[in-house]
């Protein structure tokens, strides 16, 4: 490249103005970042709704599988009258909700709250890594999990994905994470040879 080249190309990255070519490559590359955290996302549902069948249809006390729906009565103070087996699942104890319903076992009577799926969008993933790289600069490391999902794309890519899930992203990592901390780890797509 020739003097000027460099510089305006210093310019641009300074500015990230990004040409036809270089945003083809930060598509392709969020494209791809992007399934990466759907297939995530629905396989950690996929397992929440295994576990959630698996707790709600055995009996946590007697190990019995002739379950059924119940209205529970639950006092004001969030306990719920009548026995209550610690099935899974978080048990509020400052609900004002006088009824839920609960899993019932005909064999022993035990009634356990029903598992409450928990699992993240593809877009809470993606928000997560931002998050994850964000205190990985916080704290100089240790630049594992997050890091080596996306080592080999773009940082330019990378602050793309940032921007798509910005409201999703904590408020540290949002006024903090630059695109020149993820040059620091990640190539650039202005960086040519
Ligand atoms: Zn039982």
């Amino acid at each position: 490249m020739t003097l000027n080249l460099i510089f305006m190309n210093r310019i641009r990255k300074h500015f990230n103005w990004l040409s036809v070519q270089e945003i083809e490559i930060v598509l392709k590359d969020s494209e791809k970042i992007k399934i990466f955290a759907k297939e995530l996302s629905v396989k950690h549902e996929k397992e929440e709704k295994q576990k959630k069948i698996k707790l709600d249809s055995t009996c946590p006390n007697c190990k019995a599988t002739a379950i059924v729906n119940k209205i529970a009565r639950v006092e004001g103070s969030g306990s719920v009258s009548g026995s209550f087996g610690f099935g899974g699942g978080y048990i509020g104890g400052s609900s004002s909700i006088d009824t839920s319903e609960v899993n019932h076992c005909n064999s022993c009577g035990n009634q356990w709250k029903k598992y409450a799926e928990k699992w993240d969008s593809k877009n809470d993933v993606l928000a997560d890594w931002i998050n994850f790289l964000w205190f990985d600069f916080q704290d100089g490391g240790p630049w594992l999990s997050t890091y080596d999902k996306l080592k080999e794309f773009h940082a330019e890519s990378i602050w793309n994905i940032r921007n798509e899930v910005y409201g999703d992203c904590l408020m540290s990592a949002r006024e903090n994470l630059t695109l020149s901390m993820l040059r620091t780890k990640f190539k650039s797509v202005y960086d040519k040879k």
